[in-house]
């Protein structure tokens, strides 16, 4: 799959909402308030839908949560099954045998069928990593997209894009990089995610602000970008 590689246009940031779980219910409700103050009306919501492994986070356990995201009329896509590892590291997919991470994929997608009524739109895994072979499960699964690091692939078309680079505010990959913030200013193609507990942060919000406003960068949700 995916023989044509194009660039996401340029002035596109494609941005996404990580770690929706029950976990960060009050936060990620503070998170959409805000982007809607700022007039942002598409992005992805990137679900994990058995956080840390806590019954206390499946939403099973917390529906009124799941009612309000459907609520929101954006796109819900998978973001990892339990989001981290065994020992508690961030990247759930990195470094796992293809197989497992076939069956959490497989796992993961029927949860969300159950929770939300609908299979998720695509999926992005944490940390932006995972095997390669993550494409094919996500084909199989009848996902739309799948992404990997700076490379976006639209399983549908098989085609897929590239962005000059991604970023997440309170992963460990920091957002303070010298380099993404000049790619910024040229109005390169990015991928932002942003954390429920930026909510709380004002210069992660600021930044986004100043993107719109001043680098005239357009937000888009990564389903809405390709359909659009
Ligand atoms: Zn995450």
């Amino acid at each position: 799959m995916s023989k044509k590689v194009s660039p996401v246009d340029d002035g596109i940031a494609l941005l996404s909402v990580h770690d929706v779980t029950p976990h960060y219910e009050d936060e990620v409700v503070q998170m959409c308030d805000h982007l809607d103050t700022l007039d942002i009306s598409s992005y992805t919501l990137l679900v994990s839908p058995f956080y840390a492994m806590k019954r206390s986070n499946s939403f099973e356990k917390n529906e009124l949560f799941a009612q309000y995201l459907t609520s929101l009329g954006l796109e819900i896509s998978m973001h990892g099954y339990s989001h981290h590892t065994k020992s508690g590291k961030g990247a759930e997919f990195f470094r796992m045998p293809p197989e497992q991470v076939a069956s959490r994929m497989k796992l993961g997608v029927s949860l969300m069928k159950k929770d939300f009524g609908i299979p998720p739109v695509g999926f992005v895994p944490p940390m932006w990593k995972a095997p390669q072979s993550i494409t094919k499960v996500a084909n199989e699964m009848g996902l739309t997209y799948c992404v990997l690091g700076d490379t976006f692939y639209d399983i549908k078309n098989n085609s897929s894009h590239s962005t000059t680079f991604h970023l997440v505010s309170q992963g460990q990959e920091s957002f303070s990089q010298s380099d993404a913030f000049l790619e910024l200013e040229l109005g390169g193609p990015v991928q932002i995610g942003i954390h429920p507990l930026d909510s709380t942060l004002s210069s992660v919000l600021e930044l986004i602000a100043d993107m719109k406003d001043r680098l005239g960068y357009t937000f888009v949700g990564y389903n809405d970008y390709l359909t659009r």
